[in-house]
């Protein structure tokens, strides 16, 4: 039996595990794909907003502005990849110039600090590549870039370490209250719980079905990006918008955290959510258009990787974090679009504050909680003496895996035998890079199968891409019977 057991590990749910692991409380979260954080965390724009952009009054501008804050001081204790690197909103004619006033008075109803009305002048200063058509631009210097990934590996890793169990390939199918628990029924099991969150991204309002709860519908639209190789990440420094729409924030151009260039996204409804979500012509065509419109010497022969994610829009414009009227202990963190990663650590503190206010769990809190985690040490990133030291305590440091990227067999290893660890070439490639690179993993794929099937004792074939049944090799044509 546990107390709360949690239904979903993108940034939500494993978030919301962290702050819950503060209390003596038996906690699961349970997680359908292999690995955490597949779902829209895998793929979004990677912004930590500043907090301007909701409307003052909702869940969105509250806990994106605190969540901010958080993800701030979060970095340095969870050793995740964020900088505070600051964003404009770009003005190209007097509507636009219309919509940054009402920005710039949201944002200081919301709260948020360091926002200014930058001439073409100061704008061209600080981002020479911009578009000589703009007008002005609102600056925010609380924005920052975070990477999705590891932001979520760090807030989960550090809930296991506080004694959260974790289950993932265990996508739950049923929900019925017994009395003052919950029954929980997985593909593999039934558990019980005094309180079950709700935090299953573009399929929360099917998990809340699943009581006859019909609150909310999500509605997923999908949104499409290039990544651009390391050499254009210069091309801007700031997280470089345009003025948002009714369907969202708009095209940025953005630097990562990794040093590439990101454009996107658009935004299309889309009618069924379990379909993988994909690139079409349409939508890059008319990312690319945008994107130029702000920045118009992007190089987009430069691109490395497209990719789409799909966010869990619903029906009502706000977040729906609340507790069941008709279900008390059932907790909903659903509708979870942008700014939800921004917000990610402030919507698992409210979470956690339903949970405790509950009344059907010990208000107890843990006498010793593990605040820091470390992440794994890029070989990239050493100096040359680090690395000589890396190499002399674990040889696997001289062992370089992906040459694009410089990824050692050691951090390899490291993302494989991690609590909450990797199973899944994706898994490796997004907690360490190989991969990643300007080549896709066109070298060092092979090399990933084999150490992924060496150590998790599985053969070649059985290694899977991302999710169920996505073997990459489907036989031998050569050298094998
Ligand atoms: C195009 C795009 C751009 C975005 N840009 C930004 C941005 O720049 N900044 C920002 O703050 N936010 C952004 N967002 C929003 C942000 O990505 C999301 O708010 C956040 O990732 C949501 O996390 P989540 O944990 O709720 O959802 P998910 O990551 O989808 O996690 C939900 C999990 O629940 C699991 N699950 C579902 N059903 C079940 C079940 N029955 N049993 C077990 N597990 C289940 C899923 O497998 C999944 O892992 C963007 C989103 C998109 C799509």
């Amino acid at each position: 039996m546990y107390d709360v057991i949690i239904i979903g590990a993108g940034v939500i749910g494993s978030a919301i595990a962290r702050e819950c692991s503060r209390y003596q409380w038996k906690i699961l979260v349970l997680e359908k794909n292999l690995e955490v954080g597949e779902g829209t965390t895998k793929a979004n724009s990677a912004i930590v907003h500043g907090g301007y952009d909701a409307l003052p009054g909702t869940l969105k501008a509250r806990l994106n502005v605190e969540g901010a804050r958080m993800i701030r001081e979060l970095a340095p204790l969870l050793d995740f990849p964020y900088e505070q690197i600051g964003s404009l909103v770009l003005a190209f004619d007097e509507k636009d110039e219309a919509i940054l006033r009402q920005l710039l008075d949201r944002g200081r109803q919301n709260g948020v600090e360091g926002l200014s009305i930058l001439s073409r002048e100061e704008i061209l200063a600080l981002e020479p590549n911009v578009s000589g058509e703009v007008r002005s631009a609102l600056r925010c210097t609380e924005a920052g870039i975070v990477c999705p990934f590891n932001l979520t590996y760090a807030l989960i890793e550090n809930a296991l370490a506080n004694g959260v169990e974790l289950r993932t390939d265990e996508p739950v199918t049923g929900l019925n209250p017994e009395g003052e628990l919950f029954q929980i029924t997985t593909e593999k099991n039934h558990y019980h719980a005094k309180v079950v969150i709700n935090a299953a991204g573009i399929h929360a309002a099917d998990v809340a079905a699943l009581l006859g709860e019909t609150d909310y519908r999500i509605r997923p639209r999908r949104g499409e990006y290039r990544l651009l190789d390391r050499s254009e990440g210069q091309m801007v420094r700031h997280i470089i918008f345009q003025t948002p729409t009714q369907l969202g924030k708009g095209v940025l151009v953005t630097p990562t955290v990794h040093g590439n260039l990101m454009i996107g996204p658009d935004s299309v409804e889309v009618e069924n959510p379990g379909q993988r979500p994909a690139t079409t012509r349409e939508g890059l065509g008319r990312v690319d258009a945008l994107a130029r419109k702000s920045v118009p010497n992007l190089r987009l022969d430069r691109t490395i990787r497209v990719f789409s994610g799909l966010r869990a829009t619903p029906d009502t414009g706000d977040f729906m974090i609340y507790e069941s009227k008709h279900n008390p202990g059932f907790l909903h963190a659903g509708g979870i679009e942008s700014p939800g990663l921004a917000a990610s650590p402030a919507i698992g503190r409210m979470v956690c504050e339903l949970a405790a206010a509950s009344g059907r769990l010990p208000q107890v809190k843990r006498d010793q909680i593990i605040e820091r985690r470390s992440g794994i040490k890029a070989f990239r990133q050493m100096t040359p003496k680090q690395r000589e030291a890396a190499i002399a305590a674990d040889p696997n440091y001289g062992s370089i895996i992906c040459r694009c990227e410089t990824v050692s067999e050691a951090e390899i290893l490291q993302a494989i035998h991690r609590p909450a660890g990797a199973v899944t070439m994706d898994g490796v490639k997004r907690r360490v890079r190989p991969g990643m690179g300007r080549c896709q993993g066109t070298f060092c794929g092979p090399k990933v199968i084999a150490i992924l099937a060496r150590e998790l004792g599985i053969s070649e074939e059985e290694v899977l891409k991302d999710s169920r049944g996505s073997r990459v090799i489907l036989g031998h044509t050569k050298g094998k019977e």
